[in-house]
Order: structure tokens, then sequence, then C-alpha cells
């Protein structure tokens, strides 16, 4: 029987444990109100943080609500998306947009849509 051994065992996976890095919460996503912590992964405005995702969410029923068929949403930059449709010209793919949305424009739909997608 070596008691001791165990114990320190246990001692050094609690140190282990402790050495994981905690993700930094650095604040609420506006659009799920959860919390953000990939600062690469979402946008931080005035009022708080938007994850990527949400914001292509309510993009995508942004574009269900006007009836576009056939859509993508892209990230254009600059905090702004589009929904593009594709065309197909030969041997030239073509891609146009139809919508260029921001994240302003997202928060103010949020308001007044419950998510149905
Ligand atoms: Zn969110």
């Amino acid at each position: 029987m070596k008691p001791y051994k165990n114990k320190n065992r246990e001692k050094n996976l609690q140190n282990f444990i402790l050495e994981i890095p905690k993700k930094e919460i650095l604040g609420k996503c506006i659009l799920c109100e959860k919390n953000v912590s990939d600062p690469y992964y979402s946008f931080h405005i005035e009022d708080g943080y938007i994850h990527f995702e949400c914001a292509i969410k309510y993009i995508k029923e942004m574009a269900y609500s006007m009836r576009i068929k056939n859509f993508r949403t892209i990230y254009l930059g600059g905090k702004k998306f589009g929904i593009i449709s594709d065309r197909e010209k030969g041997e030239n793919k073509k891609w146009n947009i139809i919508k260029k949305v921001d994240l302003e424009e997202i928060i103010e739909y949020k308001k007044n849509t419950n998510l149905k997608y």
C-alpha cells in the first residue's frame, strides 16, 4: 500500500485541470442573448456583441421573408453582409448581390421578428 502516491496523482490532476485556460466572456450577444467569448467570430458594436452565426441566421430569415430563392449569404467585410444569387452563364459563374445588410439593419429586423428557421 502506498497511500501517498494516489494523493499526489490527484493533486497533479487538479493542477492540470486548473491550467486549462478559461474562455473569457466578452459580453452578451444582442441577438441570442448568450455569452460571446470568441473575438474572431463575433462583432463588437456599441451596444454589445453579435455572434457571426446569429447574424447569418437573421439574414437568412430576412431573405426568406423577402421570398428570395436560391440565395447564399456572404460576409462582405466592414460589418456588412450580402444576400447573393448565383447565375451560371456558360463557363462564367456570376453572382450578384440582391441585398446588402449591415448589423444595424439586423438589430432593427430582430426587434420585429421571431426566428422561424
Ligand atoms: Zn448570438
